[in-house]
């Protein structure tokens, strides 16, 4: 028989578990604060537990969490990656980026992808499979008990490495509710950002799960024509559509949403392109991120000079338009979304 993993269960899950074998529900709390707050991985640590119950817990469930089976540290020491395996084998990155305001950590909701954007390595060998919230959990855990061990912790977290969270969406919205659960890691939503290609619908509900967190979109093109090109989703949901959608998010949680913008040389970055990137955003509350492309060797595409960076940046600015350019980091351990798990497939 297998064993029922049970890491990624909410309390409300634990405790109707531990009822429905007979046992008193403060049990649940119990166990998820071993399996959570402390940690634990074995039954057997749970002191409080009695030993006839540990004994039982362990022969019909299992707190399995993946395995690291390969990590890259970027040369300035400020950006780590790992691959992380589960027990069916399929593995996911995890980035941990040491930012002056605290430790940030990147994490995959999809092994693989499969919205196709051109620029992208993740999307490359297509989708394996939806990330339980468990497993979202655990390479949280990965990298917190990392940082634990020299008295840190995972400060902000960014639902930015592999996959769509927005087409996994149950698993990704539990998987934030934990995050933010006392008996767990006690995050603030504010703490929690979510990026998304722009699955409009799916916009809408979360702004109405009235959860505070902080949502990014994928631009990466001010018109249809080229961001269908770049992002075939578009064909799906257009621009204006998205657009829409992420102004409603900022009226619903008063938070300022955040369009991310790859730049990618001679593609999305003349200032004609800015000029309607401003008409597009202007009056909202939003800001622009813009990220230099990080060239993937599959796709053969550029970053722009600085100068160019500087004048894109500048157009924006100009125009009152929030911007920044996001810090590269990590450009030297390939950690574009999905570049090491794919070193690994080959
Ligand atoms: N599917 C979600 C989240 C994963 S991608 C989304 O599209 O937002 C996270 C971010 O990394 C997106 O903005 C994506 O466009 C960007 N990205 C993907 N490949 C990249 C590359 N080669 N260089 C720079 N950014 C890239």
């Amino acid at each position: 028989m297998e064993l029922e993993n049970i890491f990624g269960k909410t309390l409300l899950e634990l405790t109707e578990m531990v009822v429905a074998s007979g046992l008193p529900k403060f049990r649940g709390r119990q166990i998820a604060e071993w399996m959570y707050k402390k940690g634990v991985r074995d039954f057997s640590q749970m002191k409080n537990l009695p030993r006839e119950l540990r004994e039982r817990l362990a022969n019909e469930w299992v707190i399995s969490r993946p395995n690291k089976v390969d990590e890259l540290n970027s040369a300035d020491g400020k950006t780590s990656k790992f691959l992380l395996e589960f027990s069916d084998g399929v593995g996911v990155e995890a980035v941990l980026m040491r930012q002056p305001y605290g430790n940030s950590i990147c994490i995959s909701s999809q092994a693989g992808c499969n919205m196709g954007c051109a620029f992208c390595a993740s999307t490359l060998h297509g989708m394996v499979r939806n990330l339980t919230a468990g497993e979202m959990l655990a390479q949280t855990f990965y990298i917190n008990d990392r940082l634990r061990e020299i008295g840190e912790k995972v400060d902000t977290i960014v639902i930015m490495g592999s996959g769509e969270p927005l087409t996994n969406y149950d698993n990704v919205l539990k998987y934030i509710r934990l995050l933010h659960e006392d008996y767990c890691l006690g995050m603030s939503y504010r703490s929690i950002t979510l990026s998304t290609s722009g699955i409009v619908p799916n916009i809408y509900r979360l702004a109405a799960e009235e959860i505070p967190i902080n949502l990014s979109i994928s631009l990466h093109a001010p018109e249809n024509n080229l961001r269908s090109m770049l992002m075939p989703i578009n064909k799906k949901y257009p621009m204006d559509d998205v657009v829409k959608a992420g102004e409603d998010y900022g009226n619903a949680t008063h938070r300022r949403v955040t369009y991310e913008y790859i730049l990618i040389d001679g593609v999305n970055d003349n200032i004609k392109q800015a000029q309607e990137l401003v008409e597009l955003l202007k009056g909202q509350l939003a800001s622009v991120n813009l990220i230099p492309i990080n060239p993937v060797a599959e796709r053969g595409w550029n970053r722009p000079s600085s100068e160019r960076i500087n004048a894109f940046e500048g157009y924006l600015s100009r125009h009152h338009i929030t911007v920044t350019v996001r810090r590269e980091m990590g450009k030297d351990i390939q950690a574009a979304c999905g570049q090491l798990r794919n070193r690994h497939l080959k």
